[in-house]
């Protein structure tokens, strides 16, 4: 049987904490393969891809998860999350020298961290500031955020967070005390607290038996005595920190510290024995695996046959050295345009769907105010015929289904030609929407009032028997009536006639209406200001 999904993301999860990678990337996969996988599911696989995806060096897939993830994490309020994905995606940038958009996600991640509380996640952030800034070549800001970091993680028990703070900020001295060396000034001090720092990392990792932090950190140590000048302890740690590489299987760090011995003999001016171990150790170690290494060994010795004099081998190494350093630039640079893309695809793709919603709600919103408006009078701001063309056959359907009695009542102003020629158009119109006003005041909910067309109007009364209705007609007829016209015009007076008709079984709308018509007709040659009801056919 599969095993659950939450079951994977949490095998996938552990993989992480123990560097196996290349594991952790099939067990994200498999979930994103799942049918059955939800949203939130999927986010934190892809979460999890970003981190094996970076750590095989992957950092395109990398950068690529990341955002896909943040996309349903940015809505989730999930801020611990979210501030972890953008730390990802810090390391992904900085490791590729797009240190714009790295200083992008940090900020999210500092912001999202501290928002959220928790202080393990405004550690990683502050950690992954601080690279940053290193890498943008602000070499102070780095320091002073890695000051902070290491601050925080003494106040949180998270024994991660305890070595990575000491350890980078050991790191990050070291460099800036090369740095000022290199400009000729004195870098003894951060020299001695980068000492103390990693000396302290060492102790952490053997502490919490973590031979791989352990492995990392005394490789630091011994950089930073060969830089003191401390060569017979720097010998010795080197040789330790080998041991313990070569004993769990660390090809890459084990390198390193053969590299370091040679420095070492380098530092004590045995040029010889440095040469031969460097020549010794290009033979051995892969290329592709390590290319730093290999600039590393081709600038040692190419700076050590020249200060012997032996140019000729010198050019060799220095040929050598151009060549890798040019490879490792277009490699880069191709790495770096192609995450722009992606980037710059994802990012788009997000915009793309957001305005799609958008023209989607307004086209919506525009067909809405369309329909509104052909099915409004202008003029008195109740239906049209159109509006009683659409609505009337379902009212009808309504009350067939529950058998509700349903009546219609058509109204005319009288002799209105007259109220427009005495009192003009303008007044004429006022009155048509008073009159809209007083057939409101007869409506319910329910109910329809149209204007049908010049000063004819219909009422439409649900649920309502004839005899409701030719009440609520008398109403309205006094209504009209007695309504103040003398305030539009003076000595204005309106009336209205009304044909009153209820739906039979079986009629149609338009035989319905011309018994209301009839009715309206008859109301009319009765002397008008009245009320008739048709006959039920
Ligand atoms: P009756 O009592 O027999 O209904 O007489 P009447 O004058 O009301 O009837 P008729 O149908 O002869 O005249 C209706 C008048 O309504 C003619 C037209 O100018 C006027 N009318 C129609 N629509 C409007 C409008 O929107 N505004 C104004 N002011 N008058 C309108
Ligand atoms: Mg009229
Ligand atoms: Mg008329």
């Amino acid at each position: 049987m599969e095993p659950a999904i939450d079951e994977l993301l949490a095998e996938c999860e552990l993989s992480s904490a123990n560097g196996r990678h290349l594991d952790g990337v099939g067990q994200a996969e498999a979930v994103l393969a799942r049918p059955g996988a939800t949203k939130r599911q999927q986010a934190h696989a892809r979460e999890l891809l970003a981190l094996h995806r970076l750590r095989l060096g992957d950092y395109e897939a990398s950068v690529e998860q990341g955002l896909l993830a943040l996309e349903y994490l940015d809505g989730s309020g999930d801020l611990i999350r979210q501030s972890k994905v953008n730390c990802t995606l810090v390391l992904a940038y900085s490791d590729t020298g797009l240190y714009e958009q790295a200083l992008r996600h940090v900020l999210v991640a500092l912001e999202t961290a501290r928002a959220s509380g928790s202080a393990v996640a405004e550690f990683w952030a502050l950690s992954r500031s601080s690279m940053v800034h290193e890498g943008m070549g602000e070499a102070d800001r780095g320091l002073e955020l890695g000051r902070q970091a290491l601050a925080l993680s003494r106040t949180i028990d998270d024994p991660e967070a305890s070595f990575v703070g000491l350890n980078n900020l050991g790191d990050t001295c070291l460099e800036r005390a090369q740095e000022q060396r290199a400009q000729g000034l004195d870098a003894g001090l951060l020299l001695k607290q980068a000492l103390l720092l990693v000396r302290e990392a060492v102790s952490v990792a053997h502490a919490q038996g973590h031979s791989f932090y352990e492995s990392i950190a005394r490789t630091n140590l011994v950089s930073i005595l060969i830089e003191l000048g401390e060569h017979a302890e720097a010998r010795e740690q080197a040789g330790r920190a080998r041991r313990l590489a070569k004993a769990h299987g660390f090809r890459s760090l084990e390198e390193n510290n053969d590299a370091q011995l040679a420095e070492v003999a380098r530092a004590e001016g045995r040029l010889d024995d440095a040469t031969e171990m460097m020549n010794a150790q290009l033979l051995v170690a892969a290329l592709e695996d390590d290319p730093a290494l290999h600039i590393l060994l081709h600038r040692s010795l190419y700076e050590m046959h020249k200060e012997s004099g032996r140019f000729e081998q010198a050019l060799v190494h220095h040929e050598k050295l151009h060549a890798l350093i040019l490879k490792r630039t277009t490699d880069t640079a191709g790495i770096q345009s192609q995450m722009l893309v992606n980037t710059l695809g994802i990012e788009q793709a997000r915009h793309e769907a957001e305005r799609s919603q958008l023209d989607a709600e307004r086209l919506r919103i525009r067909a809405a105010e369309l329909d509104l408006q052909a099915n409004t009078d202008p003029l008195t701001r109740l239906p049209n015929r159109r509006a009683l063309d659409r609505e009337l056959p379902p009212l009808m359907g309504l009350s067939r289904d529950r058998r509700q009695p349903l009546c219609v009542a058509m109204i005319d102003m009288d002799h209105f030609k007259r109220v427009n020629d005495e009192h003009g158009h303008a007044t004429g119109d006022q009155v048509l929407n008073a009159m809209a006003t007083l057939l409101r005041a007869v409506t319910r909910e329910r109910d329809m009032a149209v204007r049908v067309g010049g000063e004819e109007f219909l009422l439409v009364f649900a649920d309502t028997t004839l005899e409701q209705a030719q009440l609520a007609c008398g109403r309205l007829l006094a209504s009209v009536r007695d309504y103040h016209w003398g305030a539009l015009a003076p000595h204005l007076a309106c009336t209205a006639s009304v044909g009153v008709a209820e739906l039979l079984p079986g009629e149609t709308v338009a035989g319905w209406l011309a018994r209301a018509d009839a009715a309206l007709y008859e109301a009319k040659g009765a002397g008008r200001d009245r009320l008739a009801t048709a006959a039920a056919a």
